[in-house]
């Protein structure tokens, strides 16, 4: 890998860092070795460093999918699909899937739920360089109840020590974290309904300790009300959905005090909204939408700790389609600089990788990505990677390969 600098009319640093116009990155194998001003970083780089100039286009940190299943095919029925096919036919399947995240310009992307340690295949293949990926977090199989959210996936754990040894057998073969159904889900039409708790508080304990003793961290998914407490009193890094479903019509009395306690707690929340809503939009009306635009909006002015992630895989939560999840955050009413957090800096804090990626910085790794215009002005430029840098390595989306959208300039540092 080679040493070069990026130059773009506007760098967007991330983090509480301030915008750069006219900026450039120095990029050094598959690290971040310098930024800021254009001529500034070019004056201290090495003579001879190849200058790419990217033009009319922002620089900003590659994005941060907090939620992916790689295993799902994010069909209208990925359930049936993942149940037909052997792990022979979803491996090849699942590298595909990857490479699409990258073609997205996602860079990083926590992988919650998969069977038999297939995603920790492809995210070691991934990093050894020998596929093109974004770096994966894997929590390998979700710890269930018998019978619960997603028990195909073969986390069936049933009682305290149950519960222990599943969230340590998990960790033994390689996972990066523990994820835990609190509640039951919509995947699952059998076993707990999505406002029902799985688990009782002392078996949610249980995993969240047997996690720490790991030096691991817990994603919880939850739904109903109950779960979301039961999630918080177990300390749970990580609350995936957190949509307040309800077995009775109207929102609990209580909600406005969970919230607050959510920004208290600083826990961090994934609504995971995606391009499955697009959908649900197009079918039932953009008003079956709205309560959840306003519960992440009211969670916002809250000061929830607010994450960005797909549920990539699911029913129409499609690998290619990270912006269109992030363009429903600022119609609920986020301001573009929230949102762009919630894709990286503050993703990168939730996934405890804040030391490697999230943000431009020098020692950071070379995760970025180049989309055209300034992003600032409009959201939608993330429809169109022009260019995806992950852990230095780069990738030309095939979109933008074929429209051959990316002409840089190349001039070499004096
Ligand atoms: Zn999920």
């Amino acid at each position: 890998m080679t040493r070069r600098v990026l130059a773009a009319e506007l760098v967007l640093p991330g983090g509480d860092q301030e915008a750069v116009p006219d900026g450039a990155v120095l990029v050094d194998g598959d690290t971040i070795a310098d930024v800021g001003p254009r001529d500034a970083v070019i004056g201290r780089a090495p003579a001879g460093t190849p200058v790419q100039e990217l033009g009319a286009a922002t620089l900003l940190p590659g994005l941060i999918d907090c939620h992916v299943h790689l295993v799902f095919d994010a069909s209208e029925d990925p359930l049936t699909a993942f149940l037909a096919a052997d792990d022979a036919a979803l491996l090849p399947a699942m590298v595909g899937r990857a490479a699409r995240l990258l073609d997205a310009g996602v860079t990083t992307a926590r992988d919650l739920g998969d069977r038999n340690g297939l995603v920790r295949k492809v995210r070691d293949a991934i990093t050894a360089g020998d596929i093109p990926g974004p770096r994966l977090l894997s929590a390998g199989t979700p710890v269930t109840v018998t019978g619960g959210h997603c028990w195909f996936l073969g986390g069936e754990a049933d009682g305290q020590d149950a519960v222990r040894a599943a969230v340590r057998r998990n960790l033994r073969d390689g996972a990066d974290l523990t994820k835990i159904m609190v509640t039951g889900g919509t995947m699952t039409t059998t076993g707990p309904r999505p406002h029902q708790v799985q688990f009782t508080a002392a078996e949610l304990a249980a995993a969240v300790e047997e996690s720490a003793r790991f030096g691991r961290r817990v994603a919880a998914h939850v739904h109903g009300t109950e779960g979301i407490e039961a999630a918080l009193e177990a300390g749970a890094d990580t609350l995936e959905h957190c949509t307040f479903a309800s077995a009775v019509k109207g929102q609990p009395a209580h909600k406005h005090e969970l919230i607050d306690r959510m920004a208290a707690d600083g826990v961090f929340v994934c609504p995971t909204f995606s391009s499955t809503l697009d959908s649900v939009a197009r079918e039932r009306g953009a008003d079956t939408i709205q309560p959840y635009l306003d519960l992440v909006r009211r969670e916002y002015e809250a000061g929830v700790r607010l994450v960005a992630g797909t549920d990539a895989g699911v029913h129409l939560a499609t690998f290619e389609g990270y912006a269109e999840g992030l363009l429903w955050y600022e119609r609920a009413g986020l301001p573009v600089d929230a949102v762009l957090k919630m894709a990286t800096s503050e993703a990168a804090a939730a996934l405890g990788v804040s030391d490697r990626t999230g943000r431009i910085a020098p020692g950071l790794d070379a995760d970025l990505l180049v989309v055209p215009g300034d992003l600032r002005e409009d959201l939608r430029a993330l429809r169109d990677p022009l260019l995806v840098l992950a852990r230095g390595r780069v990738h030309v989306p095939p979109a933008a390969a074929e429209r051959a959208v990316l002409r840089p300039q190349e001039k070499v540092a004096p």
